[in-house]
């Protein structure tokens, strides 16, 4: 095995980080992680880095850093304890490090405390009485008379394999420095509350604000290779934007459920990591993660839901890092090294499918506006929804992954207020090459866009609440939210209205009353314009839709609309690649491995009653056993050989007209079917 840090990163299969607060000062920190309690879990979980703390949020350390920050209770010499273990072990040993969160350093150095736009101190971690945790500004001495006092100490210290930083997250700096070098890089000479005026501020100070953290992390990794070349380095839940590539040897995030993370958010920041170029890997928790739901105690999570969780994250090529709780002396908690064990021996028999394999290039989602969120904003995640729900095994690019030669049979833009010039010539190129290009709302803004689409006018937000009526189901779909009058193009679904939408009494009804919104089926009323259009450009073909339909269906993925997405998608490419009756319930990954291609399928059924406003039960248990499955595959040739894995079983199979048919008997949690 090769040390570089990509290679041992892209060769782990499963990780371990144990999220030991050094928040907490009135426990013994320590006394409970002795060799007799750790070295049995690191010898049969077989990992492929254990990370733990060396400073939390609070800045409290946890060995004697000459900064005098070592916890107060500390009972013993963590990092070097767990280097002895993991060097017995042949384990790689990950540091965990708290990046511009630092709750010392800001009250001893109040100076370097970061400021929000109205002067006020940013401070995090108000849940905790005795704790203050500042952010401190990346202008100030914090890098060079803390973290990097801090980061000597550990590298030279405890030679760690690599660093993870977590905290690096926090609102912009609005500090004299930051305005400062805001200034310059602008060339803005007027007094700051001119500045402020600018309608561009925002924005700008929003861009602003991603290039002085990218250069933190740039700064931050420079330091770590200067003492240790080979130390890797990531941070958490940082955009998979290209303005934020550099400096990462693998991308990572700490996926927390049921407090923010659904399964399809896992799979979709897997698939987004997967096009980045490094390894990758997601947190996810053995306990229940409720911390913004004060009146709930956090409990263990059940072995089927993290086996979901950790299928959900392999299939899509990314290491499983399983998250613990120790208790409050550092001791692994029993029951849960148990689940850990299982966990890692659920992915021992799927590393063949699992680890080294590609993505199958199939279907595209890209993300043009560089205002976009970390995690996408809620029109990529309802386009990865939409499209996983339509087994479109989707990847997620920004635009530098764009192409006129790009091999995806489908390109989905979800509505990209923002897009360059350049970036949309190449997706026309692409479409003229014979693509399909799915767009939808405000990536019209795009001029080149409008011309490839033949369309002469837009006049945004015509009508709220929208209609259409389907071609293979007789329940029509409604969208509420704002509909564009598109003119031009070729009309690919009529735009219908709600029967009494000029109705002017109408506004006394509540929006959300089911006798609101409703479309005359016998006799809709036409809004004279139309819900979606298409055109033929070249040997390809674009369609789009005039509704911010994905940003809708992310927050209620509400059937009607999948089914009119599956139409447009169905029309766009009607013979594609691969075709499955499963339910939209079941992830699909295609994925390829030498030559092979791997299909694999993930049922992320809850197997229970989840449809209720507000719960606080949102536990997963007993995941049922579903199936059988059909799909369909075009292949110009008759495979060697299909087989069912884990198992490495045949399975009967059918080849006929350039199609082979599998059908997938049964699928409990994760299964995949491996075609050579
Ligand atoms: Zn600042």
């Amino acid at each position: 095995m090769s040390d570089s840090p990509k290679a041992w990163l892209s060769d782990g299969m499963m990780n371990l980080l144990v999220d030991y607060y050094t928040e907490v000062p009135f426990r013994p920190y320590g006394s409970g992680a002795t060799r007799e309690n750790v070295l049995p879990v690191l010898r049969e979980l077989d990992l492929g880095y254990i990370c733990i703390y060396a400073k939390g949020h609070s800045g409290y350390t946890t060995w004697e850093s000459s900064l005098k920050t070592r916890h107060v209770m500390l009972e013993q010499d963590m990092p070097r304890f767990f280097r002895e273990v993991t060097r017995e072990t042949g384990t790689k040993l990950v540091l965990y490090y708290s990046g511009l969160l630092d709750g010392i350093a800001g009250l001893r150095h109040p100076e370097w405390r970061m400021l929000h736009q109205d002067d006020s101190e940013q401070r995090y971690f108000d849940d905790f009485a005795f704790l203050t945790s500042y952010a401190n500004c990346p202008h100030s001495g914090y890098f060079d008379e803390w973290v990097a006092v801090h980061l000597r100490e550990m590298i030279e210290g405890y030679d760690p394999d690599g660093i993870w930083v977590d905290g690096d997250w926090p609102s912009s700096c609005y500090c004299a420095r930051c305005q400062a070098v805001f200034r310059e890089e602008m060339g803005y000479a007027e007094p700051w509350s001119d500045v402020q005026r600018r309608p561009e501020f925002a924005a700008e100070y929003t861009k602003f604000w991603n290039r002085v953290t990218a250069r933190w992390r740039e700064r931050f990794n420079r330091l770590v290779k200067s003492l240790k070349p080979d130390c890797a380095y990531s941070a958490g839940n940082i955009s998979p934007r290209c303005e934020f590539l550099t400096p990462f040897d693998w991308r990572s995030g700490d996926f927390f459920s049921p407090g923010f993370f659904l399964l399809h958010d896992m799979a979709r920041m897997m698939r987004w990591y997967d096009t980045l170029g490094v390894p990758y890997d997601a947190y996810v928790c053995d306990t229940s993660f409720t911390h913004v739901r004060k009146h709930v105690r956090s409990r263990t999570k059940t072995l089927d839901r993290m086996l979901q969780e950790a299928a959900t994250v392999a299939a899509n090529g990314g290491a499983v890092g399983y998250w613990t709780y120790p208790n409050g002396d550092g001791a692994f908690v029993p029951s849960r090294m148990e689940k850990a064990k299982r966990v890692r021996s659920f992915l021992r028999e799927r590393e063949d499918v699992f680890l080294h394999a590609q993505s199958a290039h199939w279907t595209a989602l890209v993300v043009t506006d560089p205002a976009t969120p970390t995690f996408g904003g809620a029109n990529v995640e309802g386009a990865h929804k939409a499209l996983a729900a339509l087994h479109r095994s989707p990847e997620l690019m920004d635009e530098t992954g764009v192409s006129a030669d790009m091999p995806h049979a489908l390109v989905v833009v979800p509505e990209q207020a923002v897009m360059d010039e350049d970036t949309a010539k190449r997706l026309v190129a692409y479409a003229e090459r014979g693509g399909r290009l799915l767009t939808s709302g405000a990536t019209l803004n795009s001029s080149v866009l409008r011309a490839a689409l033949g369309v002469t006018e837009v006049r945004a937000g015509a009508v709220q609440d929208g209609h259409v009526l389907l071609k293979t189901h007789d329940e029509p779909t409604g969208v509420d939210a704002p509909w564009d009058q598109v003119i031009g193009g070729e009309e690919l679904y009529p735009l219908y209205l709600s029967w009494d939408q000029f109705n002017p009494e109408a506004r006394h009804l509540p929006n959300n009353w089911p006798m609101h919104g409703e479309i005359d089926e016998a006799h809709p009323e036409p809004a004279g314009f139309p819900a979606a259009i298409t055109r033929r450009v070249g040997q390809g073909s674009i369609a789009h839709i005039c509704t911010a339909i994905f940003d809708r269906y992310k927050t209620l993925g509400d059937p009607q609309m999948l089914r009119w997405l599956r139409e447009i998608v169905d029309a766009l490419d009607p013979q594609p690649y691969f075709r499955t009756d499963a339910p939209t319930w079941v992830d699909v990954s295609l994925r390829r491995k030498n030559g092979m291609l791997l299909i694999h399928f993930v049922n992320q059924n809850p197997g229970r009653d989840v449809a209720r406003l507000g719960t606080d039960d949102t536990w997963v248990d007993e995941i049922p056993v579903v199936g059988p499955y059909r799909c369909d595959i075009r292949l110009p040739k008759s495979p060697e050989a299909v087989t069912l894995e884990p198992g490495g079983e045949p399975t009967d199979w059918h080849y006929a007209d350039e199609v082979l048919t599998v059908v997938l008997p049964k699928l409990w949690i994760h299964a995949c079917v491996k075609i050579k």
